[in-house]
């Protein structure tokens, strides 16, 4: 892994999270960074919005291709910056480099129509324009993925762009970036900002007016903020803000294989995903079976450093060890008990939270109510299909849900029937980069991937032709 290492005036450490190490040092850039970049964008947008869709098309694709090149380099360089384990880096590297290859095939079907106006004599045609300058704005705990789902629908639409990465993981977005220069992006089409003042270099793009859309992932409460700056440009939002998805087990389920999903929804990238399985509804008749299953499984869990083939790395920040502590507590003060418990194996520094099982979680207890983002599963049962679909969907949230159940058919009911915008059904993973990923409710605006992860970035432009 090379990380280049400057001299600016203000710099910021870039953390391993499993020793507190310094893995490289790097410009701590503001708001005036924030607009030369956005003058790139600007110098460049016309000429990248009349390249041939197939021109835009190959460089997505050739980015695709140099990703699967460089898959083992990125994956340790996730691994590195984020702490996740080796298979789930190279997981992400796997699903992060397919956006540029379906937007690759996206960008040379543009959609459009061309007909008879119903009362005759006007002809109506629709094309697409790219819908402008994008401000792209992404998280750290898919350092790789959440950049490229943005990055690849936005090129492919003509749009240019600038990148936000998290400040805790900016080091695999500058190696995508690099990888898209090598793919032949014209430079200035895509530039990144990396910073410790998010508002201040979020907010100058908001008030650029040359800035026509924001693609935003992270928090709720971030995404409210920046909705209502938005709204001062009626600048176009998507927003892929959090969850606290519902993972329901029927009693008619295949407890294997529900839990076999349980480990995948809730421990891959040690918890920290916005469609991680946050509360587990259990019916009565298999609670103990499945709890003692995935408790047997969790307990068997290699937590360490992922370079050392562990499979559950550490969390982000000493913060977060505090805040899911503080949520196992207020369970077990509540009368949760403790099912089972991995032990963790790591050096000292680092931020270390051993995966747990809780069973017996009060519906009102904080880890149910709130967006956990850590290896903690808290159990609960449930009888009765009204009472469970009112617990699971009595949240402001509704990103990702989960149903496991031998009868599709009530599968299939119940998915429905939960208020989120992706439903796992008998499998534990939603994310796909043909399906349009985003929630409902608090959990965000608009759809990322499939067709509709393109149109984010397209203004519909029709002329009406008088036809005599
Ligand atoms: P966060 O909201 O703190 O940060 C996300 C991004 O916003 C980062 O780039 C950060 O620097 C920036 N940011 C922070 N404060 C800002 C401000 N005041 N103004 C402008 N930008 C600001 O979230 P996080 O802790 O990095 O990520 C975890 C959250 O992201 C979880 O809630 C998770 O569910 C969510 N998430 C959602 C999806 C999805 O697709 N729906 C995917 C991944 C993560």
């Amino acid at each position: 892994m090379s990380v280049a290492t400057v001299a600016a005036t203000a710099t910021v450490d870039v953390l391993d999270p499993a020793t507190g190490e310094v893995l490289a040092t790097i410009a701590d850039e503001g708001a005036a960074e924030a607009r030369a970049a956005v003058d790139a964008a600007a110098a460049t947008a016309s000429a990248w919005a009349a390249t041939a869709p197939r021109q835009r098309s190959e460089v997505l694709h050739r980015t695709f291709e140099l990703m699967r090149r460089d898959a083992d380099e990125l994956a340790r360089l996730i691994s590195a910056e984020n702490g996740k384990s080796l298979a789930d880096a190279r997981a992400e590297v796997a699903y992060a480099a397919e956006f540029f290859r379906w937007y690759a095939e996206e960008a040379v079907r543009p959609g459009g129509s061309y007909g008879e106006a119903p009362a005759g004599g006007v002809r109506t045609l629709v094309t697409h324009r790219p819908v402008g300058i994008s401000a792209l704005v992404t998280p750290w705990n898919f350092p790789a993925a959440m950049a490229t789902r943005k990055v690849a629908p936005a090129l492919a639409a003509g749009c240019t762009a600038v990148l936000k990465p998290a400040v805790e993981t900016p080091l695999t977005a500058y190696a995508i970036a690099r990888l898209l220069a090598e793919a032949g992006l014209p430079d200035g089409v895509l530039s990144l900002v990396t910073t410790t003042d998010p508002a201040s270099v979020v907010s100058t793009w908001l008030r650029d007016p040359r800035v026509r859309k924001l693609s935003f992932t992270g928090s709720t409460r971030v995404g409210q903020l920046l909705l209502e700056q938005a709204a001062a440009g009626v600048v176009n939002c998507s927003m892929e803000l959090g969850g606290n998805a519902a993972f329901v087990v029927a009693d008619d389920a295949d407890v294997e294989a529900a839990v076999a999903g349980a480990m995948v929804a809730k421990f891959r990238g040690g918890g920290q995903a916005c469609t991680a399985a946050n509360r587990f509804y259990v019916h009565e008749q298999v609670t103990d079976e499945f709890t003692a299953a995935l408790g047997a499984q969790v307990a068997r869990l290699r937590v360490g450093p992922a370079n050392e083939g562990n499979e559950i790395g550490p969390v982000i920040s000493a913060g977060a060890v505090q805040t899911l502590a503080g949520l196992v507590d207020d369970a077990l003060r509540q009368g949760a008990t403790v099912a089972a418990r991995a032990d963790v194996t790591a050096g000292s520094g680092g931020y270390w939270v051993a995966p747990t099982v809780l069973r017996d979680v009060p519906e009102h207890a904080s880890v149910m109510q709130e967006e956990v983002f850590g290896p903690i599963a808290p159990i609960t049962t449930w009888r009765d299909e009204d009472d469970l679909l009112a617990r699971a969907n009595g949240t402001p949230m509704g990103l990702a849900g989960y149903v496991y159940s031998r009868d599709l058919a009530r599968a299939i009911r119940l998915g429905e029937s939960l208020e989120a915008g992706m439903v796992g059904i008998n499998r534990g993973i939603v994310s796909d980069p043909s399906a349009p990923f985003g929630g409902v409710k608090h959990s965000g605006l608009g759809r990322e991937g499939a067709r509709a992860g393109l149109e984010a970035y397209l203004e519909p432009r029709y002329l009406s032709v008088d036809w005599p």
